[in-house]
């Protein structure tokens, strides 16, 4: 459950190729850390790389737990894709609405996002393909903080798997 299937450095690092190869069809995209940092500045990058998922007819969904509907419309806006905002990852039901606005199996979809315990969980449960990114800024929080530490220890220990 807390293994992703895939770990990239940033989402930008993810090829339109790697995704065919493993029959990827929409991706479902996380916002806080995946897509923008902390300070709400977009990835380097991030536009070209929306633009080149869709030239290659890979449909794009934003799944963020945000409640912040203004912050999360604001980032679907300027990638021009579809939104759902508090999607409660890792319940299924935020990913749930994703995949009927997608319109393609859950085998078919790879959920990608910074956190274990929302993003790749989530994505492992719905049995989509899940990609683990580094998170864009470390969190500001002390909560966040434990949080990171203890996904560390986990990531860790897979790697000696
Ligand atoms: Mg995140």
């Amino acid at each position: 459950m807390l293994k992703p299937k895939a770990r990239f450095e940033k989402i930008t690092d993810i090829t339109t190729k790697f995704l065919k190869e493993n029959n990827i069809k929409a991706v479902i995209l996380d916002v806080d850390n995946t897509l923008i940092n902390l300070d709400k500045e977009p990835l380097e990058n991030i536009e070209n790389w929306v633009e080149e998922l869709k030239k290659e007819k890979i449909k794009i969904c934003i799944a963020s737990n945000s409640i912040k509907k203004k912050k999360v419309g604001k980032v679907a806006e300027m990638l021009n894709v579809p939104y759902i905002y508090f999607s409660t990852k890792p319940l299924k039901r935020g990913l749930k609405k994703a995949v009927n606005i997608l319109q393609e199996k859950e085998e078919n979809i790879a959920e990608i996002g910074d956190q274990l315990f929302t993003d790749v969980i989530g994505a492992n449960r719905m049995k989509m393909f899940s990609i683990l990114t580094t998170p864009i800024s470390g969190e500001k929080t002390k909560l966040g903080a434990i949080k990171r530490k203890i996904e560390k220890i986990f990531l860790e220990k897979q790697k000696k798997n």
